[in-house]
């Protein structure tokens, strides 16, 4: 299974989630690939077990013939590989721009290794540009994270419409495999109302787990951890451990 995390809001916990939720399915026995599509975010450095840092999704993107060992780091985390982003995001759309097969480009470097892994899993930056297409035409799933805010649902239609589009043509096998409320505050009312809205909206592709807004999951990459090892008996631990055993599930 290759999951696209998207969402084209920023701020809504799409790195996080990469993170957390490909961590736990890796603890869980899983081979694991993260890709970071986010050039901007390089959050998925701060996993990366040694100094020396591999490839980039540039060069991923752009030199189809350097070999896909250029790119894979290993992390903390056993059986958890990272392809980090290193680069403007600017450079990377400008270099595809033009191309005629610009959208596959991933597609058919993840054909080469898809094999290796049981479950690989993308980063998206918070545009639905090049990258992000190029994301969701080489996935076979789509998880969305909503932060429960007051403009939770702003900008979804478009998602989905984008995700239409790719179905339509590039990738009729692209799956929404769940919606993830995240951030979620239990202290106001106005959460839990966009909480049952969401669930209204999406049914039973609305994951049960919800992912609380915590101190511990927002200070944890900057002590260069995921969750389970910075905080283990945290909420965001917790929540992170049952969204992983929903989406191998839904697998
Ligand atoms: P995105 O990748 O969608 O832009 P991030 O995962 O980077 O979103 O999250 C945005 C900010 O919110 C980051 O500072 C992150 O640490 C913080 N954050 C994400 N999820 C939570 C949470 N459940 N609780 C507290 N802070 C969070
Ligand atoms: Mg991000």
């Amino acid at each position: 299974m290759i999951i696209a995390i998207a969402n084209q809001k920023g701020g809504v916990g799409k790195t996080t989630t990469a993170i957390n939720l490909s961590a736990a399915c890796a603890m869980a026995g899983k081979r694991v690939l993260l890709l970071d599509l986010d050039p901007q975010g390089n959050s998925s450095l701060s996993l990366v077990h040694s100094e020396q840092i591999n490839g980039s999704v540039y060069e991923l993107l752009t030199e189809l013939n350097e070999p896909w060992d250029n790119f894979i780091n290993k992390t903390k985390v056993e059986n958890l590989d990272v392809v980090p982003s290193r680069i403007s995001l600017a450079k990377v759309e400008a270099k595809l721009v033009g191309d005629f097969d610009a959208i596959f480009r991933l597609r058919d470097r993840i054909e080469k290794i898809r094999d290796r892994y049981d479950l690989i899993f993308f980063d998206t930056p918070p545009t639905l540009g090049i990258i992000t297409v190029n994301a969701l035409v080489a996935a076979s799933h789509v998880l969305i994270p909503i932060q429960s805010s007051y403009f939770a649902l702003e900008g979804t239609d478009d998602l989905l419409e984008t995700i239409e589009k790719v179905r339509a043509r590039p990738n009729p096998d692209l799956d929404l495999l769940g919606v993830l409320v995240t951030l979620f505050d239990r202290r106001t009312a106005l959460s839990k109302d966009v909480e049952a809205h969401i669930r209204k909206v999406f049914g039973k592709k609305a994951f049960k787990t919800v992912i609380t807004r915590s101190v511990r999951l927002e200070e944890s990459p900057a002590h260069k951890e995921a969750i389970f090892s910075y905080a283990p008996r945290s909420s965001g631990a917790e929540e992170y451990m049952k969204l992983s055993k929903e989406v191998m599930r839904r697998a």
